[in-house]
């Protein structure tokens, strides 16, 4: 079976003319976008990073990449040489030290005296040349990355788990006083079946190749039968775990219950150690964080550890002074009330501080906020004569300008 060609000019987005320095940018370029370490449980940028690898170690190399300009691939195991002599649409000396040998020529002397061109090599397996200088050519593209690639790599290494951030809403009283939330979480979790080995024992045959460990591709006119690039040669490639797909984790919904601290405050973030995404083939879990969304209430604003509370007050009590209840969050079930002490001569719009009578702090054990209340004067609305009466005495009796200051400055 062959394989197609790749377009390794079109995979960096270069022109077929690019020099080396070109092609050295764009595979950065792309490289900084698409690296794994970037894009996390990505399979599509995963893919889309090995392909420009594969493409980057190629053209960047000037041997790999005249042999792909010859012949539209390119292989450890084919000679340049013999790219060349394909690409003229003959054969031309220098032996292929690839898979067609043997043809009918003189395999002892490696002297094919005759054209190739268009025969087909296909039917031929005369592999051990190709074997035994595809295990020579140490440093190629799999060896580089094989560090990223899954499946049909034997070994990755562990792999740390990534965090997960949730958004927890959290109502006004249970951030005041403490509770329990819950929520349901997505994660990953290492893969009941293969413990997150994602794969699972033995080995399968190689769907790429069928269990050959070569595959054709076209060049010019010819074929060449060359290394397996899935299974390496080998023709077997590991079983992938058939509950987790080769992944190694599976995605679990779960419940979670966590404590909320008295005094847990509006965009608080707590951090859950170890129970975010499972880490892969034994790396450590990433950490669950929790971002606390605080909920309003109508009578109660919170800032800080301090509560915030408008209370009305009459024009009488103001003026003369008084000791009027004003609510607290000491029990929110009725009974919530202290007394406080209005000044005589009290001005709408000032704050009186009830110290103590906030919010717990959740950093600061025994510390409490402070209860600002701001006074907020009714005008009454006098309905019958005698009301009017007074406040026209009253009018008669104080007949200072409130606007005198205001005059002042203008
Ligand atoms: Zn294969
Ligand atoms: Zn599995």
């Amino acid at each position: 079976m062959a394989t197609a060609n790749k377009d390794y000019y079109g995979t960096l987005g270069v022109k077929k003319s690019a020099t080396t320095e070109e092609i050295r940018k764009a595979f950065r370029k792309l490289a900084r976008k698409f690296h794994p370490d970037v894009n996390p449980n990505d399979k599509r940028a995963e893919e889309r990073f090995k392909e420009i690898s594969e493409a980057n170690d190629v053209l960047s190399d000037e041997k790999k990449r005249k042999v792909y300009d010859q012949l539209g691939f390119y292989s450890d195991n084919i000679d340049p040489a013999a790219a060349e002599a394909a690409a003229r649409g003959g054969y031309g000396g220098g032996g292929f030290r690839g898979a067609p040998y043997a043809a009918g020529a003189d395999a002892a002397t490696g002297e094919v005296p005759f054209d190739f061109g268009g025969f087909d090599f296909s039917g031929f397996q005369g592999g051990s040349g190709a074997r035994a200088r595809g295990a020579e050519s140490g440093g190629s593209f799999r060896d580089i990355f094989s560090g990223i690639f899954s499946r049909e790599q034997k070994t990755r290494g562990p792999q740390p788990g990534t965090d997960l951030e949730y958004q927890v809403s959290v109502d006004f009283w249970s951030a005041v006083r403490g509770g329990v939330a819950r929520l349901e979480i997505t994660r990953q979790e290492a893969c009941p079946a293969c413990k997150g080995k994602s794969s699972s024992s033995g080995s399968i045959e190689c769907p790429e190749c069928h269990g050959t460990g070569q595959v054709t591709q076209m060049g010019g006119r010819m074929k060449f039968n060359i290394q397996c690039p899935r299974c390496g040669g080998t023709g077997k490639v590991q079983n992938a775990c058939a509950t987790c797909d080769g992944d190694g984790v599976v995605t679990k919904r779960e419940p979670l219950e966590f404590r909320i601290k008295p005094g847990t405050r509006d965009g608080q973030r707590i951090r859950l150690a170890g129970k975010g995404n499972a880490g892969l083939e034994g790396g450590a879990p990433g950490d669950l964080y929790l971002i606390i969304k605080v909920g309003t209430h109508p009578v109660f604003t919170r800032v800080g550890d301090d509560i915030h509370v408008a209370v009305p007050v009459t024009v009488a009590e103001a003026a003369l002074g008084a000791k009027i209840d004003v609510p607290t969050i000491d029990t929110h079930d009725g009974g919530g009330r202290t007394q406080l002490k209005i000044p005589p001569g009290t001005q709408t719009g000032q704050k009186l501080r009830l110290r103590e009578k906030g919010v717990p702090s959740a950093a600061r054990e025994g510390v409490r906020g402070d209860e600002i209340v701001e006074v907020k004067i009714v005008v009454p609305k006098v309905q019958d004569e005698r009301s009017k009466e007074i406040l026209r005495e009253l009018a008669k009796l104080n007949p200072e300008d409130p606007r005198a200051e205001l005059f002042k400055e203008v």
